[in-house]
């Protein structure tokens, strides 16, 4: 009989392409990455929200490069960046060869907006010659007509049958050090093209339903459309682009991530919905914790319980987790009752539970690298 609770987890064999110590694709970690929404050429705060998105947990970041200004403010940011960083080029040539100048780890270009092939070649030669991959990214509002036209409007053979094209006029000058992309900001569509493409090539795949929207609404979609090709199997890297903060686009890449079990960075908090048995302010609370925990990297799963009845053995999988009495608090451990905490010291008393396990973690890892 088929099992169909089950996921096929396995990922697709993809090439392994390299950003200095970064790895995308093979059976790399699914890298998680932003863009920068501050002005190139403000290089201090450009800088700092690069430095805000690694803290987070960001692997790579874009920098938009509209003109020769940002091009040579991105040489200043690079040197002082803490994570690769890729240029995002469109229709000048001349700011891709000057970005690559300027020490960018890869290039975003969209071959068809590019120009000439004597323009194309030249984009392409600088990557080879400095060792970078070009991510070649087809957007569905950026299609060719032909190709719509040819093959009955935007739909994902349309949107693939675009980017193979685009990933062959770079392919013939021997270079295959490329990232592809195929966004659509309908996450039907985007899952549709990126099944379809991950037939067609095994480049590295960099997932994300484009201009996905406001945070709560942005997230969801993105979590459809991303989370059910990394289901799949589809998939190297990822932005969740949302018209936010990018510090959010990096939580929730991770959620996403964690959710499907890829990547294990920080806390994973479940919480119960809360019901008549509830006698705490849980939705406060599980407020709180989620945000005191914010800064934690290990990986950790807490839970908040409404009750004490059902709490822990509803969540007998988290690491740690405190669930809701009448004034009290239970404090428990792998659904285990360790002890009993009033109401208001309840948030510290998990904290310090957290920070206590994160702690031991930390030093057996130590410890079994010091051997
Ligand atoms: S854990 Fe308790 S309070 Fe929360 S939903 Fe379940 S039964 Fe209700």
């Amino acid at each position: 009989m088929t099992d169909i609770g089950a996921f096929d987890f396995s990922r697709r064999q993809t090439r392994e392409i390299r950003l200095g110590d970064l790895v995308i694709g093979g059976s790399a970690p699914i890298v998680v990455q932003s863009m920068n929404n501050t002005d190139t050429r403000d290089v201090k705060a450009s800088i700092r929200q690069i430095e805000q998105l690694a803290e987070a947990g960001c692997e790579m970041t874009r920098l938009a490069v509209p003109d020769l200004e940002a091009a040579e403010a991105f040489a200043r940011i690079r040197e002082k960046s803490p994570l690769p960083l890729v240029a995002d080029i469109h229709f000048d040539y001349r700011l891709a060869l000057a970005a690559i100048e300027a020490g960018a780890d890869k290039i975003r270009i969209n071959p068809g907006n590019i120009g000439s092939e004597d323009r194309i070649r030249q984009v392409v030669l600088a990557a080879k010659a400095r060792n970078i991959p070009i991510r070649v990214g087809v957007n569905s509002g950026s299609l060719d007509r032909k190709i719509i036209d040819e093959y009955g409007g935007v739909n994902a053979r349309s949107m693939s049958v675009s980017v193979m094209e685009a990933t062959k006029s770079i392919e013939k000058y021997d270079f295959n050090d490329i990232v592809i992309s195929i966004k659509a900001s309908d996450p039907a569509l985007t899952i549709n093209a990126y099944r379809l493409l991950s037939t067609m090539t095994d480049y590295p795949l960099h997932l994300g339903v484009t201009e996905a929207g406001t945070l709560r609404d942005g997230v969801i979609r993105s979590a459809v459309g991303i989370g059910t090709l990394l289901a799949e199997g589809i998939g190297d890297t990822l932005r969740v682009s949302l018209t936010a903060d990018p510090v959010e686009e990096i939580k929730a890449a991770y959620s996403i991530l964690k959710s499907l079990g890829l990547r294990d960075r920080g806390p994973l908090l479940i919480s119960c919905p809360t019901c008549g048995r509830t006698a705490v302010d849980l939705v406060r609370i599980a407020g709180e914790v989620e945000k005191a925990l914010e800064g934690i990297r290990e990986p950790i799963k807490v839970a908040v319980m409404g009750c004490a009845v059902n709490g822990p053995g509803e969540a007998r999988e988290a690491d740690i987790g405190i669930a809701g009495g009448r004034g009290e608090f239970i404090i428990f451990r792998r659904g285990e009752i360790v002890r009993k905490v009033p109401e208001n010291e309840a948030v510290a008393a998990l904290l310090a539970l957290a920070d206590e396990i994160c702690q031991e973690r930390e030093n057996t890892r130590k410890g079994t690298q010091d051997k």
